[in-house]
């Protein structure tokens, strides 16, 4: 039963070492992953799963068409008006838009209240700008601080926004307002709302008293000033670190009680500390200085003379405004991770280390805790008692990716084969063997780590302990040394106890009108002709196990014999839609080899049969039916392909009607757009969990199909959905290929059911992602692929014990694609605390987003938008409010303090709060909306970051010769210069933005054209010129494509063209179009929030 142990004594399995130099995420890509490296450590050598395919080779991947335009850029809905709305003037060309939110006019911050110096320059500084050296530990240790710029100003002009109680009721309408940002004009801002106004104008935003509270930092006072800050020197410069996590050790805030003392009129800051050299040093620093001469602050010290009187006689300054550096930049986040910990292996051998950031190239090292790219957590060191959780709102979460693809540098999980007798568990708590099991007793018997429980070692698994009571054996044997491993499932895992037969995939296609004329239907049988030769396979097998059969269908449905021994296909046509039934058993699954010959003459004949269809109606549920009674025939598991194209009105169950209701929009209906319109679905689904049938579905639809609805039963079955508007075939192939062939390639597990175990004190309560659930406790999956996470929230029912920690230990049982049953197991334990300071310095925003944005896109099927947003905003202020009181030092209230693992939290909430799905522009239709909900449900750690917060990468900044990704820029537009080219991509769309002021030789590089105007706006495809930059533009574009799970078509954008609306869109730092706020704006009111909840 033993695993064959011939392992290396030592280093347990020798994990290949990874040779990290030459590690690139994208090479890990499903299809072009080079094998897996053979690890050294023969025992364990289990079957790896196929990390290996090559791309099929036959399979011609020209660039498509070049000059088309493309369809879906132009138009969203084909049809609709696309990008018209954009248009509305109202756009912020020119200059950021923070530049233009001139708050105050300078003389304002300083009126009463000495608002901006307050800030806490210091604190700001610390965790912005840390001399280089010691950067590192301020980062994990220092808590940030904005500077708040407090300070109840005098509403100066007397424009001002009405007397202070109007703040407060235009704070309670924040919220409700659903359109932050978009405040009826006149109204009186909320708080720093009025940044984020275009179009008001400056001097009419006077502030009123409270108001100012937010100006803060932003706008309030000459920022060099509040840098010198002299409330907490010593905090950010001399501030030992220890004292920094809490802030404690510095200075006693010469400050007067909070709120009175902003207004005392600090001391006139250090003059150095704004020179310092140190904080200059910063480039895209979170911090003013990086940004350089600022024009605003010429003088030394402009400011210094205005804190001293009350109504410091406003200088003649120029307005002031809130200087993006100053805020937290990810952008800088992201690349100190990468400096710092992106050269060393990931270890995972204690216990709640928090990993970097998933922005960061790292390799993992198993030493007995799961990899980061199986399991993040939002917080690696959780709270021991609910009230502190309750209290810190920082909710407890995993994301967990059971069956992730790793770097070809790193091994696959061994596999454990532990025979007849199968996996050894724990008997109370069925928990599998772990290495945090502990053996006692001389080796004789064990302690469960999750509930105590003592088991007996059985005999053909003992071993003798060393002199620390570990065995002697753990570094031989996965289970007792790695955080991940699979173990080989016996016959009592698998359904009526009977191992289970070689999956099956089904492609299932549309042919009715709208798949004929847009070119699909020939397009996707020519396509399978090559791609069934490269179905996923396991280890070395030569052929894949998977086999195949075939469907198409209109209002009715035609099944195929594709059996070896006929000389050419026979068709059976079930037109009896209401009863499904398969017409056939034998023949209709077969093995691509032999039937070759039959299946190449059905995808030749198809197009021909259907080429002049006059077919418009189609059915979908009953295709769904056939396909998972064909698999429940042919007693296996397997995956559903479905190519489908329109609204399934034609008569039969899970028939749709066209509910589309934009003026829902903003109600207490809205939720309604996001519900299936009939329970059909859902019973479907249930029935295909149950068989194990996992459905992906391919949508082309030329208007609303109702994707809220027609999505329910690849979500519930673990699978996934793509959506391709206005499909035609010259613009949009490459894409669909693309998508195609990863699909079908991927390898998956079937069959599935996933259960997450604790220790004791804490439990799963809930989950989110592509699944079913019919108990409490077992998350069933027909399928998961390499690409989906199951999102776990834990709770406390007990007290947790800093000393023991808290364990997980998720368990996938499922059969691989060779048909084989086994479980992977992985472990993860985390640490524990009393004390608040620990939770908050080990926490991981984007985990936290990953996981609030599920909360959230899972709450509006039940509640209205407007609920969800407050909530997200409520909870994220309580969060940094707890944060404030308990773990910061007491300084002004005026100072928006951040702690450093969450400095980040305001602006990537921000994101998800102004995201399609919670505040649509009038652009985006609601077959949009439900599409990316859907998808964000499943997305991992990665893809929710820079889905929420794209990447905007310079291309002509670097060197020419730079092989290396260009260090990204700040998602706004006051990033761009227009004498530049950007790429921008958020994993699922990609831009080209060409600025105006191009130089020519640049635009005839890359565009093959000699100026600007002649450049195709619209253009999806770079034409392939032999020069640098053209080389190199496309190589980072194919890397890029290469990184994400889905193909990212290229739309290329001209400066101040209509397109560029489109782009605009994502620029999610300013202000946008559908009303939300920009970052500057957003944390200005999160700051009010948080003082709010703090007073
Ligand atoms: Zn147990």
């Amino acid at each position: 039963m033993n695993v064959n142990q011939s392992a290396p004594p030592v280093p347990p399995f020798g994990q290949p070492q990874p040779v990290y130099p030459g590690y690139h995420q994208s090479s890990y890509g499903g299809q072009q992953g080079s094998p897996a490296a053979p690890t050294p450590y023969g025992a364990y050598n289990g079957p790896v799963p196929g990390y290996q395919q090559a791309p099929p080779p036959g399979v011609s991947r020209a660039p498509p068409s070049s000059g088309a335009p493309p369809a879906s850029t132009a138009q969203g809905p084909c049809g609709q008006n696309a990008y018209g709305q954009f248009g509305q003037g109202d756009v912020q060309n020119g200059p950021n838009s923070t530049v233009q939110m001139q708050r105050l006019p300078g003389s304002q911050p300083f009126g009463l209240a000495p608002l901006a110096p307050v800030v806490s320059q210091p604190a700001v500084l610390q965790p912005y700008g840390p001399p280089p050296t010691s950067a590192q530990v301020t980062a994990q240790l220092a808590g940030m601080q904005i500077s708040g710029a407090v300070a109840p100003a005098p509403p100066p002009s007397g424009l001002g926004y009405g007397p202070p109680t109007s703040l407060a009721s235009a704070s309670g309408n924040f919220p409700n307002s659903g359109l932050y940002g978009s405040y009826p004009q006149g109204q009186a801002p909320p708080l720093g709302q009025a940044q984020g106004h275009p179009g008001a104008q400056p001097p009419q935003r006077s502030v009123p008293p409270q108001a100012s509270s937010f100006t803060p930092p932003t706008s309030g006072g000459p920022r060099m000033p509040s840098m010198t800050g002299p409330h907490l020197p010593g905090q950010s410069f001399g501030g030992p670190p220890g004292s920094q996590p809490n802030h404690v050790s510095s200075p006693p805030p010469q400050a007067l009680p909070s709120g009175s003392q902003m207004t005392g009129p600090p001391g006139p800051p250090p003059m150095h500390s704004s020179q310092q050299p140190g904080y200059q040093l910063q480039q895209n620093g979170s911090f003013g200085p990086s940004r350089g001469p600022q024009p605003n602050y010429g003088s030394p010290y402009p400011g210094a003379a205005t804190f001293g009187s009350q109504p410091g006689p406003p200088q003649p300054l120029p307005p002031k405004r809130l200087d993006p550096d100053a805020i937290p930049s990810p952008i800088q986040v992201i690349e100190d991770d990468r400096n710092n910990r992106g050269s060393e292996p990931f270890v995972t051998g204690a216990r709640g280390q928090v990993p970097p950031l998933v922005t960061t190239n790292f390799l993992v090292k198993d030493q007995g805790n799961a990899s980061p790219r199986y399991i993040r957590c939002t917080s690696y060191n959780i709270p021991c008692t609910s009230d502190m959780a309750k209290q810190a709102q920082v909710p407890l979460a995993a994301v967990i990716k059971p069956l992730a693809r790793l770097p070809p540098e790193e091994a696959s999980p061994y596999v454990v084969d532990h025979g007849e007798s199968g996996p050894l568990r724990c008997n109370r708590c069925k928990a599998y063997m772990c290495p945090f099991m502990q053996f006692i007793e001389g080796g004789r018997r064990f302690q469960c780590c999750f509930c105590s429980c003592i088991n007996d070692v059985p005999p053909q698994y003992f071993q003798h302990l060393d002199h620390t009571g570990k065995r002697v054996d753990a570094y031989d044997r996965p289970e007792l040394s790695l955080g991940s491993y699979e173990f080989l499932a016996t016959v009592d895992y698998c359904k009526n106890n009977k191992f289970p037969s070689p999956p099956a995939f089904i492609f299932m296609i549309d042919v009715s009108y709208n798949a004929i004329r847009s070119g699909l239907v020939r397009l996707l049988c020519e396509e399978l002709k090559s791609l069934l030769d490269f179905l996923p396979r396991e280890g070395g097998a030569e052929e894949s196990a998977i086999r195949v059969g075939f469907v198409t269908y209109n209002k009715v449905l035609h099944f195929y014999n594709v059996k070896s021994s006929l000389a050419q296909p026979q068709m059976m046509v079930v037109s009896d839609v209401g009863d499904m039934f398969v017409p056939l058993l034998d023949g209709f699954l077969v093995n691509v080899n032999e039937s070759r010959a039959v299946i190449t003459s059905l995808l030749d004949q198809i197009p021909e049969m259907f080429a002049d269809t006059r077919e418009t109606e189609t059915v979908f549920a009953p295709v769904i039916q056939a396909g998972m009674e064909a698999l429940k025939a042919a007693e296996c598991a397997g995956k559903l392909f479905l190519f489908h194209t329109s609204l399934p009105i034609a008569e039969a169950p899970g028939k749709l009607k066209n509910r589309d209701d934009r003026k829902l929009i903003n109600t207490d209906k809205e939720k309604t757009l996001f519900q299936p319109q009939t329970g059909a679905y859902q019973t479907l689904a249930k029935e295909c969990v149950a068989q194990g049938c996992c459905i992906d579905l391919f949508l082309f639809p030329n208007q609303y199909v109702d994707v809220a609805t027609l999505s329910v039963v690849p979500q519930l079955t673990g699978g996934s959905v793509y959506k391709y508007a206005c499909f035609q075939v010259e613009n949009d192939q490459e894409r669909f290929l693309s998508d195609l062939r990863r699909d079908v390639q991927k390898v998956i597990g079937f069959d599935a059911v996933m259960r997450v175990r604790t220790s004791t004190g804490i439990r799963a309560v809930d989950f989110f992602g592509a699944f079913y659930m019919s108990n409490t406790t077992d998350v069933e999956l027909a399928g998961l692929d390499g690409d989906k996470t199951v999102t776990v929230e834990f709770k406390h029912d007990d007290r947790l014990n800093e000393e023991s920690g808290a364990l997980l230990q998720c368990a996938l049982l499922y059969t691989s694609c060779a048909g084989q049953r086994r479980l992977r197991i992985h472990n993860l334990a985390l640490n524990c605390c009393t004390q608040l300071a620990d939770l908050y310095r080990n926490c991981e925003t984007d985990t936290l987003i990953n996981y609030m944005a599920k909360f959230a896109y899972r709450g509006v099927l039940n509640s209205p938008v407007k609920t969800v947003r407050d909530a997200l905003i409520t909870q994220c202020a309580q969060i940094l409010a707890c944060y404030r009181k308990n773990c910061a030092s007491p300084s002004s209230a005026g100072q928006l303090i951040l702690p450093e693992c969450m400095k980040l939290l305001p602006v990537y909430l921000n994101c998800v709060l102004k995201s399609d799905v919670l505040q649509p522009g009038a652009e985006v239709t609601t077959d949009d909306r439900a599409y990316v909900r859907q998808l964000v449900i499943s997305m991992d750690v990665a893809e929710t970051n820079v889905f929420f917060y794209p990447r905007l990468l310079p291309l002509t900044k670097s060197p020419i010769e730079s092989t290396t990704e260009p260090p990204a820029v700040r998602a706004s537009e006051e990033r761009l210069s227009n004498g530049d080219i950007y790429l921008l991509e958020n994993g699922l769309n990609l831009f080209l933005w060409v600025g105006a002021s191009v130089q020519q030789g640049v635009v005839q590089s890359l565009f093959g054209v000699s100026s600007f105007s002649q450049i195709t706006s619209g253009l999806s495809v770079l034409p392939v010129l032999d020069n640098l930059l053209s080389k190199k533009v496309r190589g980072l574009i194919d890397n890029l494509r290469a990184q994400r799970s889905r193909y990212m078509k290229l739309i290329v954008v001209k400066q101040e063209d209509k397109l560029e609306m489109l782009f605009k869109h994502f620029l999610v730092e300013d202000k946008s179009l559908s009303g939300g706020a920009s970052y500057v704006d957003f944390l200005c009111h999160m700051h009010k929030e948080i003082r709010q909840l703090l007073s």
